[in-house]
């Protein structure tokens, strides 16, 4: 396994005032990579969209939304259990990523001095909140990374996880295929539980999280073979990011390739208004143009992804933007009522989020 660096004064490609210069930005909000990724940043080129992802900037102390601007806070019902969509409950299974992604919508997560009400990585009582309600179909362990873990305690989890009949799926979100390939690769361990859970009638889930198609090396499509070998289906989501993946030929291929490993593209999130994340906006005029100049480039299979945003209401999909006109659909709602409600909506340039929006009466 790659070495981490948490400190940012260890990264020697940076300037030794650079350095200084990014260590306050990393009291606020924790700093972590690993060798391998720090091996496929373009150093000559400041603005590289790798570098972008995992090294911090001063940006990130600048005002800008909140902690959770989403109030995942108000989804927990157990500590590390979140049901906010009738069949689907997630887990918090880790603390922990391969590498901090500077743009993560969980960085509250990783801060000591916020405390984070009711996220334990204790998933006993979230278990018992999943086995006491028959709804629940769909299980997603996230964090955090899940595949952290060791392969014990994920075995563990998922054990559990089989033995409750009425959860039917059961879904991992996770970067390491992007982050760190080799930790699955190299863990043979970690590849036998997977095999072992991920059953002809009752698959394990990846959602993936490649954000650009430079993140897509050798080691990660050894990574993706490994995974599809052992029986895993594999779906990719990522935010749509100022300067890593805002340019529809980046996009294009990043579809693209998801589609010819196997990785069926899923979700492109229009990023929420997390505190430290100014430097990431795209407005959604111009999001929904970058994505749809990107579809207009691809074949079918890699069109299937969807624009959403994950609101505090549900996850509303992104239909159209026509002159100043949006329209959107609810594709998960919080209240059943709103599920595949309809909505147009004023847009002015600047709307980058379902709260800049005014409906239209
Ligand atoms: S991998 Fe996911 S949870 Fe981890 S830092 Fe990146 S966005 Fe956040």
């Amino acid at each position: 396994m790659g070495r981490y660096r948490t400190d940012i004064r260890e990264i020697e490609q940076l300037a030794a005032e650079e350095r200084q210069r990014l260590r306050p930005v990393t009291e606020t909000y924790v700093f972590r990579v690993n060798d391998y990724y720090l091996s496929l940043i373009d150093w000559d080129d400041p603005d590289d969209p790798i570098r972008r992802i995992v090294i911090p900037s001063e940006v990130e102390l600048a005002e800008y939304g909140s902690l959770d601007p989403s109030d995942e806070e108000s989804n927990y019902v157990a500590p590390g259990c979140q049901h906010k969509y009738g069949p689907t409950a997630l887990l918090l299974v880790s603390k922990v990523c391969g590498a901090y992604c500077r743009f993560c919508f969980r960085k509250r997560l990783f801060r000591e001095d916020v405390e984070e009400h009711h996220v334990s990585m204790d998933v006993e009582p979230g278990l018992r909140y999943i086995a006491a309600h028959p709804e629940i179909t769909n299980v997603l362990l996230t964090g955090g990374d899940p595949l952290m873990l060791s392969p014990r305690r994920l075995d563990q989890i998922l054990t559990r996880l089989r033995a409750i009949p009425h959860v039917k799926v059961i879904r991992i979100g996770t970067k390491i295929p992007a982050f760190e390939p080799m930790r699955v690769t190299d863990n043979p361990e970690l590849l036998e539980v997977l095999r072992r859970h991920s059953r002809a009638d009752a698959r394990i889930h990846f959602s993936l999280h490649f954000n650009h198609p430079r993140e897509m090396t050798e080691e990660a499509l050894r990574c993706i073979i490994a995974l599809q070998e052992v029986g895993v289906t594999l779906v990719n989501q990522t935010p749509l990011l100022r300067r890593v993946n805002d340019d529809p030929a980046v996009l294009a291929e990043l579809l693209e390739r998801l589609t010819w490993w196997g990785i069926a593209p899923y979700y492109i999130f229009q990023n929420r208004p997390v505190a430290g994340n100014a430097d990431f906006v795209v407005p959604l005029r111009e999001g929904y143009r970058i994505v749809e100049q990107a579809k207009a480039r691809v074949s079918g299979y890699a069109k299937r992804v969807r624009y959403v945003m994950s609101h505090a209401t549900g996850k509303i999909e992104i239909l159209a933007v026509e002159g100043e006109r949006i329209y959107l659909k609810y594709h998960q709602a919080r209240n059943p009522e709103d599920y595949g409600r309809f909505l147009v909506c004023r847009l002015t340039d600047d709307a980058a989020w379902f709260d800049d929006l005014q409906p239209v009466a």
